[in-house]
């Protein structure tokens, strides 16, 4: 028999409602896949005749079809392969937006962020995040919402008015709070509070990922350390022109750019002005898919904003209440908040 396709774009299991809590029947297993014909190689992306497969648990024998032994069987022969990655799913880029330190301005421009359609990742402080129902409607829209550590101090414990006692404690009360207040099961991401690299070895023992404050972009299988990624981090004063040079860089080297902000404004000023296709995504976007995957290929995903580059907003520069200054590391990264 002829596998109708060797190459999966992604797929996932059917749940057996809609609502959050993502449950599927043991009895009855589907998995829903996208694939394309092997005869589809060398098409364009956007042309590819995608076809959607549906892997489902049958009763032995139903089929009609003689029933498998249980045990005891050789495993396939051949080569394995005929499976290819596509970078960035398959468009020549990606972007992700980041919001960092749970501010003010980022719950009162979240109906603008929303608007925009992409999905973005907020990086919440656990004890200063305000308990906004702001962030549970965020997450119910597809966006991200990662762990940027309970008080938000530096890795030795300093620079904040409380600290957990230790890292892995600072973590684990930011991940309970966001997801007991904000009804979410997957906090998979963090960015270190400060960027301090202090943080990088417990992020790994609780996280997919961790965004550094440095700047950078990341390449295809390149050797970006997963826990302590590059990004963009948008300072006082710039405008979308500054913001789509550095997406057009990205695009012309095939990269995936990660924009830091700790204002909404700033950054909502960054969404992509040229009518190059790029692919937008929350920093983590299908963490249930992802896991397994060539990290930085990142191309199996579900539930991804595959979106077309958009207009650039006006930039709406606004004078920064000193309450917005949580975060000292704004001021390290030339960013605008006091
Ligand atoms: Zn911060």
């Amino acid at each position: 028999m002829t596998a109708w396709t060797t190459d999966i774009s992604h797929g996932e299991m059917l749940r057996d409602g809609y609502d959050q809590t993502l449950t599927i029947d043991p009895a009855n297993l589907q998995f829903l896949y996208q694939g394309v014909s092997p005869s589809a190689h060398g098409l364009d992306y956007a042309k590819l005749p995608w076809q959607l497969g549906l892997i489902r648990r049958v009763t032995a024998g139903s089929s009609g079809l003689p029933v498998p032994a249980g045990s005891g069987v050789p495993k396939p022969s051949g080569a394995p392969g005929g499976l290819r990655v596509l970078n960035w799913a398959g468009f020549k880029a990606a972007l992700s937006y980041t919001y960092d330190d749970a501010l003010p301005s980022q719950i009162a421009d979240y109906p603008q962020l929303q608007a925009t359609g992409v999905r973005m990742t907020f990086f919440l402080i656990g004890s200063s995040d305000g308990n906004s129902p702001t962030w549970a409607q965020a997450a119910r829209d597809g966006f991200e919402l990662g762990n940027h550590t309970e008080h938000h101090c530096y890795a030795d414990g300093t620079g904040c008015a409380s600290y957990a006692g230790s890292i892995e404690a600072e973590y684990d009360l930011c991940t309970a709070h966001i997801e007991q207040t904000y009804g979410v099961s997957n906090v998979w991401t963090t960015a270190s509070p400060y960027g301090d690299t202090g943080y990088d070895a417990v992020a790994a023992t609780r996280f997919f990922l961790n965004r550094g404050v440095q700047g950078g972009q990341v390449a295809p299988n390149d050797n970006s350390d997963p826990f302590n990624l590059p990004c963009y981090a948008a300072s006082a004063g710039e405008t979308a022109s500054s913001f789509n040079s550095a997406i057009d860089s990205a695009h012309a080297a095939g990269n995936w750019l990660i924009f830091l902000s700790t204002r909404s404004e700033a950054t909502t000023a960054t969404l992509p002005s040229t009518s190059r296709t790029c692919w937008i995504a929350s920093i983590m976007p299908s963490p249930r898919v992802t896991f397994g995957l060539t990290a930085w290929s990142m191309s199996a995903h579900t539930g991804l904003a595959k979106k077309p580059c958009r207009a650039p907003r006006a930039y709406n520069p606004e004078v920064t209440p000193s309450s917005r200054g949580l975060c000292p590391d704004t001021s390290l990264l030339g960013n605008t908040s006091a």
